[in-house]
């Protein structure tokens, strides 16, 4: 049944029908003099490296790639970097963006193999090429270039999940049990106290994806979107449908409207209910049948996030500490 519908969401174009929560906390404005950085809900500790960072003096941009980091090197997260889940073939694929709102400037790395740091490599490609997207080997022979080191990084405990998986997709073959389809992300958005702007996004992407492919992680506009006129922001969730909305961006640009962060998240979120018209996609009630996050960091320092899907929480750091804070969402999970 849907909750309560504000009258900031009717504006950003919510339809009757659609649940919309209350966020726990309403957006407000960061006192000067505090870097603030917000993530998806498993990177307490890449905001709290990302704020540590910046006050240091790192740009934005590096501060964020420092903070999930973090992520993508910690074997227990099965979403990012060491320690995700591969792709069919049990090989793991890794994606990543960076961008710099204030220069304009964005790298990014699809599907590549045997790197930890995909954030790091993006950062390379934005810094020291003159493209912005590098892909597979080719990513993988530019990161080995810049001395990164060949690495396994299927670990045991993502290998027994994806011989679970394969073991559980037919009964028709000879391998024996399931489980779900998953995947992660994280995102970080980080804000300097002079209003500089960066981020960076990094996944091992959507579990038992097929080889190559890639999703919105490394997709400037899509999985990560920077501009330090308008504001941050980031994804998680199903790839395919923040690609196909360029969902990153179209929260800057409600934000450049005067959206505030959640209004702007639940904006997104929206609009790729609306565009998912294939009825594989759809549940019985036409609803998405899968979930997306949107995290946005406004210009001045405000912060919100939305999910089409009730439940999730985003990590922030600001004037008030680390905390995870509840997503607002489209529609109430029952
Ligand atoms: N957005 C990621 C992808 O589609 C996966 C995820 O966030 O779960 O590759």
């Amino acid at each position: 049944m849907p909750r309560i519908s504000r009258r900031d969401l009717l504006a950003a174009g919510v339809a009757a029908g659609a649940a919309a929560a209350l966020p726990r906390q309403l957006a407000r404005a960061a006192p000067p003099g505090v870097p603030i950085s917000v993530s998806s809900g498993n990177g307490l500790r890449a905001v709290a490296k990302a704020c540590e960072r910046v006050a240091a003096g790192d740009r934005p941009v590096h501060a964020a790639v420092e903070g999930v980091s973090i992520n993508e090197a910690d074997p227990e997260d099965t979403t990012v970097g060491y320690g995700g889940l591969p792709n069919e073939e049990g090989v793991m694929e890794l994606d990543a963006c960076v961008m710099d709102g204030t220069r304009g400037l964005g790298g990014s790395v699809g599907g590549i193999r045997n790197i930890m740091h995909p954030s790091q490599v993006a950062l390379r490609v934005m810094e020291r090429t003159d493209h912005a997207m590098l892909v597979g080997h080719g990513a993988y022979r530019f990161a080995r270039a810049h001395g990164f080191p060949h690495q396994d990084l299927l670990t045991e405990k993502a290998r027994e999940r994806w011989l679970s998986w394969k073991e559980g997709l037919s009964d028709r073959d000879d391998w024996l049990p399931p489980e779900n389809k998953e995947g992660g992300t994280i995102t970080c958005l980080t804000r300097a106290v002079d209003g500089r702007m960066g981020g960076s996004t990094t996944t091992s992407g959507l579990a038992f994806k097929l080889p190559g492919r890639i999703g919105d992680s490394p997709v400037i506009g899509a999985g990560l979107y920077v501009d330090d006129t308008a504001g941050a922001a980031g994804a998680t969730g199903r790839g395919e449908a923040c690609i196909l909305t360029c969902a990153s961006f179209l929260a800057v640009e409600e934000m450049r409207r005067g959206a505030a962060p959640t209004d702007a998240a639940l904006a997104a979120c929206k609009r790729i209910a609306d565009r998912t018209r294939e009825k594989r996609l759809r549940d019985d009630d036409g609803r998405p049948a899968f979930n997306v996050q949107i995290y946005c960091l406004r210009k001045d320092g405000t912060h919100g996030a939305a999910a089409i899907w009730s439940g999730g929480k985003y990590a922030v750091q600001d004037a008030d500490g680390a905390r995870k804070i509840e997503i607002a969402h489209l529609f109430e999970r029952t």
